[in-house]
């Protein structure tokens, strides 16, 4: 079994402690210990990496990914991306994700049925690089809300963005579709959005309809997430035992006292970076400050910036990332939500460090393994050059994340690794430099 020591690290382990100096040991995929202040003593079979200093955190949680969004600058274009090309871009994208330090990603629905399913299984498998996965089902929406982009003259479901559900009988024969196909959970869009021409605060599903989804999802098992930008979205989530609930711009008092009695049960993954990018870096796409404004964007901002900085004061657990995949906001540059977080919520830096970590595993339903640097927990590692508590940028910089380390397997890696003592004869392409080399020899 692969033994990896990170040694000379200042360690943020994710259980809410100030960072501390010292040192993690790594056997296979798990953290055999976690040291503080001066490390030696490895047996003889362990490889060092020294940090040099470097900040070193739990692998971080995208909670709202949407891996098939093909960074161009509509809907339209990720519709009409063939199937072919579009599972390759999956590919692609998911070892993005890895390399910027998240470990782990929730996906928030699928532009075609299978491609959330067919891309988990294939990083389970080990086929290709990617985040810990949980897959969505398509966006299932009804006749003319967000995601029915089916055109009077054209009318093919085949081709839709979403999947189009008229009645409850429609939804249990999608959900059990989805169900089939093997999703981790469904996702209804439950709100408009106003790039699409539909409002935001319009809510256009009947109880009947979202109680039939619910019904087949407990049956199945399976959990549920939801596009809800209005208030009355937000309480259909919570009425119907919605999980996983995305946005949350317009929550009204009433549904902040129904989140926060549900507060063990609920997820809000706001995607706040969609609304500050829509507002501020769009322009290059036509869409100015001037446009986004006249569309309703700056509103939703001030407004929700407000429900969600009482939502955070209340307890509520709120996790960043969220529809990453536009042209003016990339796959790989969501850590911005994290500086968001702090500027738009009133999170501290330390919060948004923990909802991207601790948070993100109870998500992924992981609390018991994974998002803290604790011994006996699954070894996904971030190293990141640079204080991300003193300025969470740094994240969003591919060059300061300096190692990542999912299930005990390097990604990505600047320093040296110093194999074993035994394995000194390996040569000087291995090996770091002069200094780390005596410190290994001893
Ligand atoms: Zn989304």
């Amino acid at each position: 079994m692969r033994k990896i020591a990170i040694t000379n690290v200042s360690i943020f382990d994710g259980t809410g402690a100030d960072p501390y100096h010292g040192g993690v040991l790594v056997e296979g995929n798990t953290i055999k210990r976690v040291i503080k202040g001066e490390v030696e003593g490895w047996d003889a079979n362990t490889e060092t990496i020294d940090g040099r200093g470097a900040f070193l955190m739990p692998g971080m949680t995208e909670a709202h990914t949407h891996f098939s969004w093909n960074d161009q600058p509509s809907l339209a274009a990720i519709q009409f991306m063939p199937p072919e090309e579009h599972i390759l871009w999956c590919v692609r994208v998911a070892k993005r994700y890895l390399e910027m330090g998240f470990t782990s990603a929730l996906g928030a629905a699928a532009a075609k049925p299978r491609l959330d399913v067919v891309l988990r299984n294939a990083i389970n498998a080990g086929e290709f690089p990617g985040p810990r996965y949980l897959a969505g089902s398509q966006e299932i929406t009804t006749v003319g809300g967000l995601g029915d982009n089916t055109l009077p003259h054209l009318p093919f479901r085949e081709l839709n963005f979403g999947e189009v559900v008229s009645g409850p009988e429609d939804m249990r024969r999608a959900a059990r579709m989805f169900i089939k196909y093997g999703v981790d959970h469904l996702k209804i869009n439950l709100s408009g959005e106003y790039i699409a021409g539909i409002p935001a605060e319009a809510s256009p599903f009947s109880e009947e309809e979202i109680a039939m989804l619910a019904s087949e999802a407990k049956r199945a098992g399976k959990r549920m997430a939801a596009h809800a930008r209005s208030a009355e979205s937000v309480k259909q989530c919570v009425r119907h035992g919605i999980e996983l609930v995305f946005h949350a711009s317009f929550s009204d008092e009433e549904a902040l006292d129904m989140l926060e009695a549900n507060k063990d049960k609920h997820f809000v993954a706001p995607g706040i970076g969609w609304l500050v990018s829509t507002i501020h870096h769009a322009a290059p796409w036509g869409i100015t400050e001037e446009v986004a404004t006249k569309m309703g964007y700056a509103r939703e901002l001030e407004v929700a910036s407000a429900s969600l900085s009482k939502m955070h004061k209340r307890g509520i657990r709120i996790l960043p990332g969220g529809d990453y995949g536009f042209a003016w906001m990339p796959h790989g540059t969501n850590a911005r939500d994290l500086e968001y977080f702090v500027k738009y919520i009133g999170m501290t830096p330390k919060e948004a460090l923990l909802s991207a970590t601790k948070l993100g595993a109870d998500m992924m339903l992981r609390s018991d393994d994974l998002g803290q640097i604790r011994e006996g927990f699954l070894a996904d590692i971030v190293m990141v050059e640079g204080d991300p508590l003193a300025d969470l940028k740094v994240l969003q910089d591919p060059n300061k994340i300096a190692l990542v380390m999912k299930d005990g397997e390097i990604y990505r890696n600047n320093r040296d690794i110093c194999p074993a003592k035994g394995d000194l004869s390996l040569g000087a392409a291995s090996v770091g430099d002069e200094r780390t080399r005596a410190a290994v020899a001893g």
